[in-house]
């Protein structure tokens, strides 16, 4: 009974993130919708991203969260268009909570739409939000089982960012085999080796972002 229900709930997530999908492919707009554990760097590893691209490309950013706007507070210092959706205690973002954030942006003048999930590995990726790209951000403070337990994630996504690397020394993390873990699990995968906090790694990351950005404008 109760799969029936969440198969129910999926299906109409689905036809709303079918509708999300069009939109942006008809403004030709690239949408990346990034997930990752709460303390991973994700927000950091955007504010980073959004320095390197901001001045290449028209960028917004809808920042999801449970209850606060203070990630959605850090984007707008970078002078960036940014519209905070707070899921009032739900784990997650669906396909109608961003198609009703989108009615606030020009999409037709934006060309890349980052989207910032709440900060969780399990539900989120369940939810299609109409994005072209999945990208999961794991940090090696959180040790390297997180592929392992949570493969589901590192399946649907077609890069991952490891963040933190400036703190390897630090943990007990075996980067080559978590490596070869995220690789079995989808052996498709761009790895990115980042330390959002020193800047090293984040240019081989979007000048990846920015080439899939001009693929999609055609
Ligand atoms: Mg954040
Ligand atoms: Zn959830």
């Amino acid at each position: 009974m109760e799969i029936n229900v969440n198969t129910g709930i999926l299906s109409a997530n689905d036809r709303i993130a079918a509708e999300n999908k069009e939109q942006f492919s008809g403004h030709g707009l690239l949408v990346i919708n990034i997930m990752g554990s709460p303390g991973a760097g994700k927000t950091t590893v955007l504010e980073k991203t959004i320095d390197i691209l901001a001045g290449s490309l028209k960028l917004a950013v809808i920042e999801g969260d449970i209850y606060t706007s203070k990630d959605a507070r850090r984007i707008e210092k970078h002078g960036v268009p940014v519209k905070q959706i707070n899921t009032g205690g739900a784990c997650h973002l669906d396909a109608k909570m961003v198609a009703k954030a989108l009615k606030d942006f020009d999409l037709d003048a934006r060309q890349l739409l980052i989207i910032e999930n709440v900060g969780n590995l399990v539900c989120p990726v369940e939810f299609n939000l109409g994005e072209d790209l999945k990208i999961a951000v794991l940090s090696i403070t959180e040790g390297d089982d997180k592929p392992m337990k949570y493969p589901l994630l590192f399946r649907e996504s077609q890069a991952v960012i490891i963040n933190k690397v400036d703190l390897l020394d630090f943990t007990d993390v075996d980067m080559d085999s978590l490596k070869r873990d995220i690789r079995k699990i989808n052996s498709n995968i761009e790895i990115f080796e980042v330390s959002a906090r020193t800047g090293q790694g984040i240019g081989e990351w979007a000048a990846w972002l920015g080439q899939k950005v001009n693929e999609k404008k055609g």
